[in-house]
């Protein structure tokens, strides 16, 4: 297979789709495992209360562990909150708990307080220049946790469930960024969509498939992440895919995906 070579800059990936329930952890946490793997040093910002991809990756979640509601509020820097994944090497999460949820209560009177995450990322990075990659999972709304994920970040990445009304909202979403692309944050593209939880055998998912590529044709990623069980499973053992069923299809899968996105850097305008 085709290796994958550390990028130039550290990218920054938010994953994100106000819709909940389409896949956007479980695409966050085994992509970056998987390039975690790879070589690529990898961390992982949870910016859900929910902090599901705290616990997927065996990081505890619970009330008053430090991560990025400390960060947001700045009173912890990344470096400070960032903790190991322990099955992984390379591997790193800026836990969330949530403490998290009270982020925009909390900032009310912070002025420019969708910056908060930039100027946390801009530090850790220039102090932690060889991180290669940067992941944002996002929570399901378009909130202000969602809003500094995307000032902070370079890239979007949006799975999309393969089911009926897949594309309801995702035109919202581009809105959404194009706005922010214009005002706030001008190196901010759309890295691609991913379908998720494809059950390959129905005529349905063919016809998402279709209509999503006739959409998107540009933004639509070749590699496509089945229906599996096993990645519904791994979570609960505190596990990415990569290390509890390497050789399952989910896992195959969530590698491919993680490759062609090594291989395609977009750059916005302001880069
Ligand atoms: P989001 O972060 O967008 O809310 P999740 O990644 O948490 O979505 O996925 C929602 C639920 O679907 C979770 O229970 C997850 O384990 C499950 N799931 C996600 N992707 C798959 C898949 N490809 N196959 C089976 N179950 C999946
Ligand atoms: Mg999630």
């Amino acid at each position: 297979a085709d290796t994958i070579t550390a990028p130039r800059q550290t990218r920054i990936i938010a994953v994100a789709n106000q819709k909940g329930g389409v896949g956007k952890t479980t695409t966050t946490v085994n992509v970056a495992a998987a390039l975690a793997q790879e070589g690529m040093n990898v961390v992982v910002i949870d910016a859900d209360p929910q902090g599901n991809a705290t616990t997927a990756m065996h990081i505890d979640h619970a009330p008053g562990t430090a991560g990025t509601y400390e960060v947001l509020i700045s009173r912890a820097g990344i470096a400070d909150v960032v903790q190991k994944c322990p099955s992984v090497d390379n591997l790193y999460v800026v836990p969330a708990t949530i403490d998290l949820s009270g982020a925009d209560i909390e900032l009310i009177d912070v002025p420019q307080r969708e910056f908060q995450l930039r100027r946390a990322i801009d530090k850790f990075t220039m102090t932690y220049t060889k991180v290669d990659y940067i992941f944002i999972d996002c929570p399901p709304s378009l909130g202000l946790l969602t809003l500094n994920a995307f000032i902070a970040a370079k890239e979007v990445l949006i799975p999309i469930q393969a089911e009926y009304y897949a594309l309801e909202g995702v035109s919202m979403l581009r809105t959404t960024i194009g706005k922010i692309t214009r005002a706030m944050n001008r190196e901010l593209v759309i890295l691609g969509i991913v379908l998720t939880m494809m059950d390959n055998r129905t005529n349905l998912a063919r016809e998402v498939s279709e209509e999503v590529r006739r959409a998107f044709p540009s933004d639509a990623f070749e590699t496509t992440i089945p229906r599996t069980v096993r990645l519904s499973e791994a979570p609960s053992y505190g596990e990415t895919i990569m290390t509890f069923d390497p050789t399952s299809i989910g896992a195959v899968s969530y590698r491919a995906l993680a490759h062609e996105i090594a291989h395609k850097e977009v750059t916005g305008h302001g880069a």
